[in-house]
C-alpha cells in the first residue's frame, strides 16, 4: 500500500470517479473524506465487507472476455441464421453465451 495520497484516488482500492466501486444496495462509491483519498466502499465497514461490493468496476471488469464472448456469439448466431452446417451444440453454446453476456450488463 502506498503512503502517497493522491486526491481523487482511493488509497485503499485505487478507485477514481471514472472507475468507481459499486454495491447493488448503495450504488457507486463516493468520497468518504474531504481530501478524496478514501471512498465510501472502503471506509464503511458494512459496505466494504459486503461480498457484493466490487471495487474499481471499470478496470476490474473483464471487458476483453466479454468482447470475445460477444464475437463468438455473433459468429454462432450468423452460422445458425445461415441454416447450414450447424449442430445442436452450437445452439446450446449460443444460449449459454447469451445468458453470460446478459449477466454482465
Ligand atoms: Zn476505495
Ligand atoms: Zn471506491
Amino acid at each position: 500500500m502506498s503512503d502517497i495520497l493522491t486526491k481523487g484516488v482511493c488509497r485503499v482500492c485505487g478507485c477514481t470517479e471514472d472507475d468507481p466501486c459499486h454495491n447493488p444496495n448503495v450504488g457507486n462509491c463516493w468520497w468518504a473524506d474531504e481530501s478524496q483519498t478514501i471512498c465510501s466502499h472502503c471506509s464503511d465497514k458494512t459496505i466494504a465487507e459486503d461480498p457484493e461490493t466490487k471495487h474499481c468496476i471499470n478496470s476490474n471488469s473483464d471487458d476483453d472476455l466479454a468482447d470475445q464472448m460477444q464475437e463468438e456469439y455473433d459468429e454462432l448466431y450468423n452460422k445458425i441464421l445461415d441454416g447450414v452446417d450447424w449442430e445442436i451444440e452450437d445452439l446450446d453454446r449460443l444460449l449459454k453465451l447469451h445468458l453470460d453476456l446478459n449477466m454482465r450488463l
